[in-house]
């Protein structure tokens, strides 16, 4: 009798611990997409490209946030705990995206770490200073400008590094990882081909941005940044710049002025009036202006300079 008490007890012993795996289970199941935090909307939008169903992604900026502004929550860094993966530029840009890496304190995720990926690796860098840059200058690109993510050909370098990251953290999906970004990659030079026939003809000309953040989409389309809103990167725009400004455009038959969604449009609406032309404004974020993923939010940025250039 004893024994079978102990046995009866032991089975149902056995049978809650098979209902609360159970539970487990269907909490987590074997198959649950793996977390992933990008700094940045963009990245986040790449990272869903290539993980597809396996991963669930997150931004820490939203779309339309000053990047090199935001502010971080308590809440970020519940999500970095969480996460088994940490996406960023790997520049000195989105300094609070390194805080809250830091605050985590996940040492697989830290730089170096399986679970974190630099997206600029392979990036050639523009606009590096030369000689240090103090807080009086005011130049907020302290490490080169870290706009990349607006290059549709960079985006490709995007993807390959969030590939390598997915791999290293879940190597079990690493065929259909490699399945998206291959399809990635044909995707974006279809629409690089596109995006080619129609910035082509106004090559060599010259725009105006309000902040410096097309510096790698301009050189890959053979356009050039005649000037900015902002007289340097980060620092608000004053009528005596934007003067100066008009008046050289004026001279040298420069019409197309961008501006970024983000930014107000009171000196932009001073400049086009004083330089005899109008602006278009250009989504800052994938999820600006109606955009949703990589792919609108480039066909609509390529649409913003081609009608900005057409003004000419
Ligand atoms: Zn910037």
């Amino acid at each position: 009798m004893n024994i079978f008490k102990i046995t009866r007890r032991a089975f149902v012993f056995s049978g809650v611990l098979a209902l609360a795996s159970l539970l487990t289970a269907t909490a987590r199941p074997a198959n649950a997409a793996i977390n992933v935090v990008t700094s940045l909307p963009e990245l986040a939008a790449i990272t869903r490209e290539v993980g597809g169903d396996n991963v669930s992604v997150y931004s820490v900026a939203r779309p339309n946030n000053d990047y090199h502004r935001y502010e971080a929550l308590p809440s970020d860094v519940a999500r970095i705990s969480r996460a088994k993966l940490v996406v960023t530029t790997g520049m000195e840009f989105e300094m609070w995206m390194t805080s809250l890496i830091n605050a985590a304190a996940r040492p697989n995720l830290q730089p170096g770490g399986p679970g974190y990926v630099n997206t600029s690796e392979g990036v050639r860098r523009l606009e590096v200073p030369t000689q240090q840059i103090s807080g009086a200058s005011g130049d907020i690109h302290s490490d080169g400008n870290p706009h990349f993510y607006y290059d549709p050909v960079y985006a490709k370098f995007i993807a390959r590094s969030v590939l390598r990251g997915l791999i290293r953290v879940d190597a079990a999906h690493g065929d259909a990882y490699r399945a998206n970004y291959g399809r990635f990659n044909s995707q974006i030079d279809a629409h690089m081909a596109t995006y080619k026939a129609e910035l082509g003809p106004y090559a060599g000309e010259g725009v105006v941005t309000y902040h410096q953040n097309y510096a790698y989409f301009l050189r890959r389309f053979g356009l050039k940044q005649y000037g900015n809103v902002e007289p340097k990167p980060g620092i608000p725009p004053s009528a005596r710049h934007v003067n100066e400004l008009a008046q050289n455009m004026k001279r040298d038959h420069i019409r197309a002025i961008i501006v970024e969604s983000i930014y107000p449009t009171r000196f932009p609406t001073l400049l086009a009036q004083q330089a005899g032309t109008k602006y278009v404004v250009a989504p800052y974020s994938v999820g600006s202006l109606g955009t949703t993923n990589y792919f609108n939010f480039m066909d609509k940025l390529v649409a913003s300079f081609k009608s900005a250039l057409s003004h000419n």
